[in-house]
């Protein structure tokens, strides 16, 4: 037995496994690619789900890290930290918004801006979300998320919440009213496979928000820091988000979430109404910073909007040639999908044998996120590995 086939016998025996595990055991990465323990090594266009936005082994990641591993890891969020503050001014100033709470992932900050929102708002008033959504698994975000199959086993959720079509003018037009409390919204909507908000949609649910003053929540958990090539999706479109919802690549690998909000809403919380022991870790806060400075003070936010339009057109050029097997491509900047006519697992293993990770969600769709440093010539190799695979299955 190798080493390998070990890892997965004890992986096997000793984890529970709410994921499927892919049969690769990472032993460490370098820039755009992953090595593993049996001597492959992997372009990585799955960035741990959007998580490695500079990939592996940032110099500047690293060295802040290590600069608060030696002055403390963790003190409590009763006592001022530094590092906390240097990022949520850089998050303020890069948002527009006003004001942080830190938390551990997505979720969490899913959940602060939940509480808030029924803070502000009360008991009766309607949290409006969208259909196909995914916006954590902890109860309030699982309520707030439109898949059932991710709900189903878990009712009762959070109640008033109603799910609106993403994208259907006529019913937010509809079911907005003065009635409800916030809107939840991704921007692009990853999980469910890649769909970008449209233009008129976004302003529709704006011209609601003047009318009714709803709280509108844009979850950047997936789509924030760079990855659409704006540095939040939201900016893509001429409205302003009272709550941005952060994780993922804010913590340069490290487990961070945040919550910005607006100033309307910056003295919502009150001490008591909310709290996170670990939430703000300094070290993970330390790493955003680096992150927050490298992404959107270098121009890489602007490499990924150039690099993400030639990678787009060349995949719908790829989908003219292959309309027997793609249905569709979607997505903006370093978050596109292709979807399928049929599954996208086997043409995901195909990938990974030709050592190319990426992802399969919502059944059809290859979800596409490479990390935001990746180069034209990675991605050219990614194009010219998916036009060979293509070919073997037309
Ligand atoms: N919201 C969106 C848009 C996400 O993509 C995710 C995770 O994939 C989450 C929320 C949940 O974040 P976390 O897994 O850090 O709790």
């Amino acid at each position: 037995m190798s080493s390998t086939d070990n890892s997965f016998h004890r992986d096997e025996e000793y984890i529970i496994h709410t994921y499927k595990r892919l049969p690769i055991e990472i032993t460490h990465g370098e820039g755009v690619y992953l090595f593993s323990k049996d001597g492959r090594k992997f372009l990585d266009f799955f960035s741990g789900l959007a998580v490695n936005a500079l990939g592996y082994g940032n110099k500047k990641v690293i060295s802040s890290i290590e600069d608060q591993l030696n002055k403390y890891l963790h003190i409590s969020n009763y006592y001022i930290s530094t590092p906390q503050i240097q990022l949520a001014e850089k998050l303020v100033k890069y948002s527009g918004l006003s004001k942080v709470f830190f938390t551990n992932s997505g979720t969490e900050a899913i959940e602060a801006s939940l509480k808030l929102v029924r803070k502000v708002s009360g008991p009766q008033k309607r949290i409006i979300a969208f259909s196909n959504a995914f916006h954590g698994r902890t109860y309030g975000a699982l309520s707030i998320s439109g898949k059932e199959k991710y709900k189903k086993q878990f009712e009762p959720l959070v109640p008033n919440i109603v799910r609106l079509n993403f994208n259907d003018i006529d019913e937010i037009k509809n079911s907005i009213d003065a009635n409800t409390a916030a809107v939840f919204i991704e921007f692009v909507q990853g999980e469910a496979g890649i769909y970008t908000a449209s233009a008129q949609f976004v302003q529709q649910l704006d011209e609601l928000r003047k009318i009714f003053g709803f709280i509108l929540v844009a979850d950047e958990i997936q789509t924030g820091i760079g990855r659409t090539g704006k540095r939040f999706s939201f900016n893509h479109y001429n409205i302003e988000p009272d709550i941005i919802v952060l994780a993922k690549a804010i913590g340069g690998g490290l487990p961070l979430g945040a919550m910005i909000i607006n100033k309307k809403y910056s003295e919502a919380f009150q001490p008591g109404d909310h709290g996170s022991t670990f939430g703000g870790n300094p070290v993970a806060c330390a790493a955003g910073l680096a992150v927050t400075e490298i992404v959107f003070e270098n121009g890489l936010v602007d490499q990924v909007e150039k690099l993400g339009n030639y990678f787009k057109s060349e995949l719908v050029s790829i989908s003219t040639n292959f309309q027997s097997i793609i249905n569709e491509v979607r997505g903006i900047g370093f978050m596109l999908g292709v979807e399928l006519k049929d599954s996208c697992l086997n043409i995901v293993d195909e990938f990974l044998k030709n050592g190319i990770l990426v992802n399969c969600t919502n059944d059809k769709v290859i979800r596409i996120l490479p990390p935001l440093i990746a180069t034209k010539d990675n991605i050219d190799y990614f194009l010219s590995t998916f036009r060979n695979i293509l070919n073997k299955y037309s």
